[in-house]
């Protein structure tokens, strides 16, 4: 073949891309119901944003994302995600200033050069949601019970994890705590943990390799060294889960692969995608409006992966839907047009069949295409003035007299 898209890059062709749509259908359903309004954002940024805000040490920013020089010299970044986009979209425009409190979704592409495998793409999709103006833990809760309710809808099964990766206060000396920790296992890492674990020692804890993960398992733990206000957020955060009947299970290790995280963190994982688990994460960001320039803002959000999602849920059966109009003859297939244009204005889905083939072959077409019913128009119909109207899953056919009586009956 000549042309082929890229690695890690599908397309997403019927019936496949209407599952994309059922997807981001029911999400969307879900956040505006919630008070989310969406928010159409660049797929290119300025590199440096996302160096910023998701971190020179992350993983992202040092080996995945894709930059370039544009033509006019500006470094510039495919997004590998949409928060930092978000961040500096409302302090851009001064949203602060204008809303009491902030609430916005965003769907679209995210690009990552990684290995590509099942649910691990080069160009992938994500659904979004953030939170901006709120500091209290009924935010957190209120955010994950709607993350929670997207993913109960499109029916993925996933256990949510749930910790607390404290703040500025609290976390240097749990940071301390963890180099030491670390700094007697380091036979035990792996090459890329050994690299990192002075510069962003609570990546370790993220790591998928074997070995690393059972240094972890007896690592120290940073709920034990979360200050006060930390420690309050999180229980109040735990209550209202509870309050809204999410189930969820706390994991003290569990940490996000971006920089900015504050105190609450979370992660939805199905047992079903092998070492892809994730579908949908996010927590809680206080300091990182400020450090794209704006003022100090909490806020929080999370992003789902669709990809991973879609892997998740069954095939669509398609539904028969919409009219094949099926002529034979210059007369008829005059008749057929103006049923076609009639029946669209109308609001129904109609097409026809432009080849004019035998009237076998263009049923067989209908019903390839799941159409719900034929009109047919042959020579009888021409000269008797009817249509004849045909139910392509029962077979039943019946005559109709005007386009009015047609409209009727489908
Ligand atoms: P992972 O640990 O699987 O690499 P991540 O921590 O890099 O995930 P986030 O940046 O938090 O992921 O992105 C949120 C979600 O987006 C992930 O939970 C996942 O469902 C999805 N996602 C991330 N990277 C990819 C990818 N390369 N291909 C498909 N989906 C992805
Ligand atoms: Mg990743």
């Amino acid at each position: 073949m000549e042309y082929r898209a890229l690695r890690g890059v599908e397309d997403l062709i019927p019936p496949e891309s209407l599952k994309y749509e059922r997807v981001v259908d029911t999400f969307k359903e879900v956040v505006e119901r919630a008070g989310f309004s969406e928010v159409i954002l660049p797929i290119f940024e300025e590199a440096r944003l996302f160096t910023r805000s998701v971190g020179e040490s992350s993983d992202i920013v040092n080996k995945e994302m894709y930059v370039f020089e544009d033509k006019g010299g500006r470094v510039v970044a495919l997004r590998p995600e949409g928060t930092a986009s978000a961040v500096r979209a409302y302090v851009e425009h001064g949203v602060y200033a204008k809303e009491p409190f902030t609430k916005w979704f965003y769907v679209g592409p995210m690009f990552r050069f990684e290995r590509p495998q099942a649910g691990r793409k080069r160009q992938f999709f994500q659904a979004g949601a953030e939170v901006f103006g709120f500091s209290q833990p009924g935010a957190d809760a209120e955010l994950i019970k709607v993350a929670d309710t997207v993913l109960k809808e499109l029916s993925v099964e996933a256990v949510l994890e749930v910790n607390s990766i404290g703040c500025r206060e609290c976390r240097p000396a749990y940071r301390e705590a963890l180099i030491n920790f670390l700094m007697s296992k380091l036979n035990f890492l792996c090459p890329d943990c050994v690299r990192r674990f002075e510069k962003n020692p609570l990546r370790v804890l993220d790591c998928k390799n074997e070995s690393c993960q059972k240094v972890v398992s007896q690592a120290p733990k940073i709920t034990d060294y979360l200050c006060s206000e930390c420690r309050e957020h999180y229980e109040k955060v735990k209550e209202y889960l509870n309050l809204f009947k999410v189930e969820f299970k706390e994991n003290p290790f569990l940490v996000r692969g971006l920089d900015y995280y504050t105190r609450t963190v979370f992660e939805f994982k199905s047992s079903q995608l092998g070492a892809q688990s994730t579908v949908l994460a996010g927590g809680r960001y206080d300091y990182l409006v400020e450090e794209i320039g704006g003022p100090q803002v909490p806020a929080l959000g999370f992003a789902m992966g669709i990809d991973r999602v879609m892997l998740l849920i069954p095939e669509l059966e398609v539904e028969r839907r919409g009219v094949f109009v099926v002529t034979r003859g210059e007369e008829a297939y005059r008749r057929g047009l103006e049923v076609v244009n009639f029946l669209r204005s109308k609001g129904i889905r109609a097409e026809i069949d432009h080849r004019q083939g035998s009237f076998k072959a263009q049923m067989k077409a209908a019903d390839r295409l799941k159409v719900k019913f034929a009109v047919i128009i042959g020579q009888d119909e021409v000269e008797g003035e009817f249509y004849s109207l045909k139910e392509l899953s029962t077979g039943k056919q019946e005559r109709v007299e005007s386009l009015k009586e047609l409209l009727a009956r489908l």
